[in-house]
């Protein structure tokens, strides 16, 4: 028998109507023998209208608290399934993440899977149950409900494929696969039947959110196999793989992600010495900020500018800090950006091709795009501009790298 897990995310079972199609899809996979574990998200809009509940009680909800409340959508989910597969004569369990013993470490909201204990799932498989888990949840070793961020009923599946070693695992969402960018910015946007670990990574890194980052780093890591499917139509959908060698007609480019989750903030005039660096990003850092993109400036006169991009909620925050910073270190001025966006290309096939970046730049001033930060790595060019010139932008860069 192969042993599938299968994840359904928050459209796929966002109405009533949606989970009694799940569960007719999900007997078709039993009578043609399949042993099935299924993954289910709460309901589209839930996790955010519970999130909104918390909101007009406290902007600063206790952590635990908030994840003892998000983690109530899964639930609902997981039981109104169970039933669905009954009425379709599909024996089905259905079990909460601290009743599998999806243990997690304590870092509420965010936290990382460390183990699972897989006996119970296997049983209830043996006995022909379709066993049915509530993504986003664990426990942590002293029993309190922890959840794994959001999007995190993602890395749940993977997770499970990777402890019961399952043949594939299955994302089921509202889109037929990985395009080579969001399919709702550019309609043109290409499926693609395959797509590295190492690309996928790097697309979900710099914005796609098309799988919780973490669900990819475990499968790449743990070496599940991973699929990307609609759960509205049938198809191959997307199959994540490990790098093939001998793929010699691979693409260049094989997508473009984005992000506007980011603001920049530039210190200026700050002295050039040693140490500089490190007194302005280590009270960022110590404040639980996150750098993305750093850059310095050449010196002249003495002096440097210093720029960096943070996520966006924690701009005024950072501000703040380097306002203080710019009165302790004699800098001349502080300016901040929160209306950016980050426009980035993937490929691995980038690695052994040169103008990638002259193209792209090309095609952005074609459009009249300013940039106002560039990096680079071995399988990525990211670029940041104004918000306002995002759609523009990714639709530039997709036909100027002819992805159609
Ligand atoms: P689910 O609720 O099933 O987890 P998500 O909303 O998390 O679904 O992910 C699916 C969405 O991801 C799609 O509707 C699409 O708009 C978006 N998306 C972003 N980038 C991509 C991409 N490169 N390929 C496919 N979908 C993408
Ligand atoms: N329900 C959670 C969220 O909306 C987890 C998930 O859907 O993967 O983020
Ligand atoms: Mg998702």
């Amino acid at each position: 028998m192969t042993l599938i897990v299968q994840k359904y995310g928050g459209t796929s079972v966002g109405t009533v109507e949606r989970i009694k199609r799940v569960a007719a899809r999900i007997k078709r996979c039993r009578e043609q023998g399949q042993d099935i574990i299924v993954v289910v998200s709460a309901m589209s809009g839930e996790t955010n209208r519970l999130l909104g509940l918390s909101n007009e009680i406290t902007t600063r909800p206790i952590p635990r608290e908030l994840d003892v409340l998000l983690s109530t959508g899964e639930q609902v989910t997981i039981a109104l399934l169970c039933m669905a597969l009954h009425e379709q004569g599909c024996v089905a369990r259905s079990y909460t993440g601290s009743q599998v013993h999806i243990r997690t470490d304590s870092a509420f909201n965010k936290a990382r899977i460390l183990e699972i204990d897989e006996q119970k799932v296997r049983s209830d498989i043996a006995q022909g149950r379709v066993v049915v888990v509530a993504g986003f949840q664990g426990v942590d070793q002293d029993g309190n409900i922890t959840t794994l961020g959001r999007g995190g009923s993602d890395t749940t599946a993977v997770a499970l494929a990777a402890a019961l070693k399952a043949d594939e695992c299955q994302i089921y969402t509202d889109v037929d696969g990985v395009y080579t960018t969001d399919p709702r910015v550019v309609p043109q946007a290409r499926r693609l039947d395959r797509i590295t670990f190492e690309e996928m990574l790097e697309m979900a890194s710099l914005g796609s959110k098309v799988l919780q980052i973490r669900a990819v780093e475990f499968a790449g890591k743990y070496d599940v196999p991973l699929r990307v499917l609609s759960s509205f139509e049938e198809g191959k959908g997307t199959l994540i793989t490990k790098e093939e060698q001998q793929d010699m007609e691979r693409a260049v480019i094989s997508g473009i992600a984005f992000n506007r989750d980011e603001a920049k903030l530039t210190i200026l005039g700050v002295p050039d010495q040693p140490g500089v660096a490190h007194q302005i990003v280590g009270p960022i850092g110590n404040a639980n900020i996150e750098l993305d993109m750093i850059i310095q400036n050449v010196g002249a006169d003495g002096t440097t500018d210093f720029t960096f991009t943070v996520h966006r909620n924690d701009y005024q925050k950072a501000l703040d800090i380097l306002r203080k910073l710019a009165d302790d270190l004699g800098a001349r001025e502080v300016e901040g950006d929160d209306k950016i966006a980050k426009i980035s290309l993937v490929g691995v096939g980038m690695r052994s091709h040169a103008g990638i970046a002259s193209t792209m730049f090309k095609a952005l001033a074609e459009e009249g795009i300013n940039i106002r930060m560039i990096s680079t790595s071995e399988i990525k060019i990211s670029v940041v501009v104004d918000d306002k010139y995002l759609e523009l932008g990714v639709r530039a860069l997709h036909s100027a790298f002819q992805l159609e």
